[in-house]
């Protein structure tokens, strides 16, 4: 049977169908209806099948989408969203001044009115690329990301960015250097309940769309005592935590130096006993064999962000990842460290660099390396399961939250569509993306954000932007004669 259907009635006024649809489920299945529709009732989708069937077994507000694409909403398993006012603070700069001059100056400068406008910049241009949920990489300041989030109608694990410990923290950060036992774990302890704190506060608000999960922000700004509260808490709360996890060699000898293991972080992250379900490793780029198989074995969700690993961390070994059973998903990273939030964008460089590095690493090409169908996975299903919400999102299906994107692929970038799955991954254009509708309301229709005034973020965003570089005491060198 072709048509899926949820007990329902067939005649309520409050359903809405949208049909004439070409609709890649992204179900176990692997459905893809050429003249597809579906039926959704408040936030769920109710049934799914042929245009044909469901028109004639429902009614309700009809959409005519003229064979235009139906995809899950899209999920980005790795984005900053409080560092979208940080766009181009550091580019073409070596990683010792992006992090120590630009991205924490930027950081500890901010307000909660900055994170909230930041958030806002940031989901309008994930909503404009078909993103419906996103994952927090730890930032500054939950509260002004969630009032955000609720407003514009997204989905998203939030996280605090959490350190305890490091050199070259900036001064307002500093309590988290010290080397006293005492003070360091009273602070270990508040930084972990201030996460409960967030956590009680703003957990399943916003009609169930927010969820709060536990940050690490990377193992070389924190202590065991920081770990394995986190691991703790985070079991005791059922929730996530997001960590970047073996981004640098440097990282990796760092660990091995400091920490006594054979290899890198998550060497380490195993013998402590912290590699588990729960835990997103952002990146995981320096990883060997071994560690790929502790991973696996663990059931950890990794989040690949390609542009960003190309600019600045190096190719992770995705294929082997996949191979070895990973859930490997998509992410953006942050606006310094790829200046481009669009997961479409991310989609096309994962499949080419994936295949690229079949040929640096081999010697030979195989242009059959991460196709399409593998990448599209990444960003919805995979992506759904990597911020532990496959239950309710990730595909279209009966009793699945209506979280989904309309693709317009009439137009020069698409076509012509002979193949539908590889002309997602390899012509989609952000602006092929028309509408997007999260649990169950549109938040974009016809290219326009329906919750927020764009022109009015945008223009606040920028004065906010400028008024925090001057705090941070972050100046950007002039390239080229300028006059
Ligand atoms: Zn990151």
């Amino acid at each position: 049977m072709e048509t899926t259907t949820a007990a329902a009635s067939s005649s309520s006024s409050s359903l809405t169908i949208l049909y004439n649809a070409t609709i890649v489920t992204m179900d176990p299945d692997n459905r893809v209806f050429k003249n597809g529709a579906i039926v959704i009732q408040q936030d769920k989708i109710i049934s799914i099948g042929q245009s044909p069937n469901i028109l004639a077994q429902f009614s309700g507000e009809s959409l005519d989408l003229q064979g235009q694409i139906l995809l899950p909403g899209l999920v980005n398993t790795h984005v900053h969203s409080s560092q979208q006012l940080g766009r181009g603070i550091a580019d073409d700069v070596d990683l010792l001044t992006w992090l120590h001059h630009r991205i924490w100056p930027y950081e500890s400068n901010m307000t909660h009115q900055d994170s909230y406008l930041s958030t806002l910049l940031c989901g309008i241009e994930l909503i404009h690329s078909g993103v419906t949920c996103f994952a927090e990489a730890g930032g500054q300041h939950v509260p002004g990301m969630a009032r955000a989030v609720e407003q514009l109608g997204l989905r998203a694990c939030l996280t605090e960015s959490i350190m305890d410990s490091g050199e070259g923290l900036p001064p307002s950060w500093a309590v988290r250097t010290t080397d006293d036992l005492m003070f360091g774990l009273c602070f270990v302890l508040s930084r972990v309940q201030s996460q409960k704190e967030l956590y009680d506060k703003y957990n399943n608000t916003a009609d169930g769309r927010i969820r709060v999960w536990l940050g690490i922000r990377q193992i070389m700004n924190s202590t065991d005592r920081l770990l394995l509260e986190t691991r703790d808490l985070a079991t005791e709360l059922n929730t996530g935590i997001h960590m970047h996890v073996a981004e640098i060699s440097y990282e990796n000898q760092v660990v091995k130096d400091t920490r006594e293991v054979e290899h890198g972080t998550v060497t380490y992250l195993e013998k402590v006993d912290f590699l588990k379900k729960n835990l997103l490793a952002a990146h995981t780029v320096w990883v060997n064999k071994t560690e790929i198989e502790f991973l696996s074995r663990a059931g950890v969700k990794v989040s690949h962000c390609p542009a960003s690993a190309m600019r600045m961390l190096g190719f992770a070994p995705i294929r082997e990842m996949h191979n070895s059973g990973i859930c490997v998903s998509l992410g953006t990273d942050g606006a310094p460290s790829n200046n481009r939030m669009s997961m479409v964008d991310e989609m096309y460089l994962a499949s080419l660099i994936n295949k690229g590095r079949e040929v640096f690493a081999k010697g030979t090409t195989d242009p059959t390396a991460l196709p399409a169908e593998t990448v599209l996975k990444m960003a919805t299903i995979n992506g759904a399961k990597t911020v532990l919400w496959d239950d309710e999102i990730g595909s279209l299906e009966v009793g699945k939250k209506a979280d989904l994107i309309v693709v317009d692929p009439h137009s020069w970038s698409m076509i012509p569509v002979h193949d539908c799955i590889s002309c997602l991954v390899y012509c989609m254009r952000t602006e092929n993306v028309v509408s997007v509708m999260c649990n169950g309301k549109w938040i974009m229709k016809d290219k326009k954000i329906l919750n927020v005034d764009e022109a009015e973020v945008i223009s606040l965003a920028k004065q906010a932007s400028n008024q925090l570089l001057k705090r941070a005491g972050i100046c950007i060198p002039d390239r080229m004669n300028v006059l």
